[in-house]
């Protein structure tokens, strides 16, 4: 069994062009949880000047169902993001900060080592404050500026972020750079140093075509927890060089047909892809979507 955290109605929708009015994320939602999704990152608490689609996240949650049995995740990067999150009853907070410096200072303007001391504060407290709170190291498999990320900076960020009181990690790979023997290499070796227990799960984007082989790659390497997006969202084609995450029902069919239960419905995924499609004003990148279940 895995387990998906469904990242669309965030990373996806975040990296679209086209601003969702809040009622139709909220039926996003709503038909992802009838397809058996049960971990959504639902909002991002970040400036809305700086990204509007993502201005309405304490509306949104209220529209969202509490007695669904559904784990809600909202992204925080920063102090400010963290007031905001408290304010709401969203249940888990995730913590973002990338690995490389110059990723880092062109995004949040700091460095990987400033974000750190002011991020674990953030997660002491939203951990006070009895939210969950998971660590998102973004960069994990390489940085568009810099090339490599070393493991051992991953590693100490992720220790940093366990110590301040992160009860899950995930490692994720922004600019689609890592690939499947990179996968098994960084996953054995976060283990060794944490523990085959710790929560640990992968976020892949789809930006070289190695999103499923290193979504695979994990799963063998003992992972079982994978971010994915439904139809592939994110990859607004005016946007440049985003593209979109691992598509979930393209996941989901990999893994059913390799006989790893999903917890959800392939047939209600791919209606939610489709009408998701309708909304979008542009053909999705999700492969099922286009092919049907064989
Ligand atoms: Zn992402």
């Amino acid at each position: 069994m895995i387990e998906i955290c469904e990242v669309g109605p965030r990373d996806g929708l975040q990296n679209e062009c086209k601003v969702l009015p809040t009622n139709v994320k909220a039926e996003l939602i709503l038909r992802l949880i009838d397809s058996g999704i049960r971990n959504i990152e639902a909002v991002s608490f970040v400036n809305p000047k700086v990204v509007p689609q993502m201005a309405d996240a304490e509306e949104l949650i209220k529209l969202l169902p509490k007695d669904r049995n559904v784990r809600y995740g909202g992204l925080v990067l920063s102090r400010s993001g963290l007031d905001r999150a408290l304010k709401t009853d969203i249940d888990f907070l995730h913590v973002v900060t990338t690995t490389s410096d110059s990723f880092n200072q062109r995004n949040a303007k700091r460095t990987v080592h400033q974000a750190v001391e002011e991020l674990s504060k953030v997660i002491k407290e939203g951990a006070e404050a009895n939210k969950g709170v998971a660590g998102v190291l973004g960069t994990a498999f390489g940085c568009p500026f810099e090339g490599e990320v070393p493991l051992s900076r991953v590693l100490s960020v992720a220790e940093k972020f366990i110590e301040s009181g992160c009860t899950e990690i995930t490692l994720a790979d922004t600019t689609g750079m890592a690939n499947p023997a990179q996968v098994h290499q960084v996953v054995s070796a976060f283990y060794e140093q944490f523990g085959k227990d710790f929560s640990l799960g992968l976020h892949f984007h789809n930006t070289r075509g190695l999103g499923l082989a290193n979504t695979l790659a994990g799963y063998q390497a003992g992972v079982r927890r994978f971010d994915s997006s439904i139809a592939g969202l994110g990859g607004c084609p005016f946007a440049p060089k985003a593209v979109g995450n691992v598509c979930t029902e393209d996941m989901v069919n990999m893994f059913h047909g390799m006989k790893i239960e999903t917890g959800t419905d392939l047939n209600k995924l791919l209606e939610t892809a489709k009408w998701m499609e309708t909304n979008m004003d542009r053909p999705l990148d999700g492969m099922l979507m286009k092919a049907g279940i064989a």
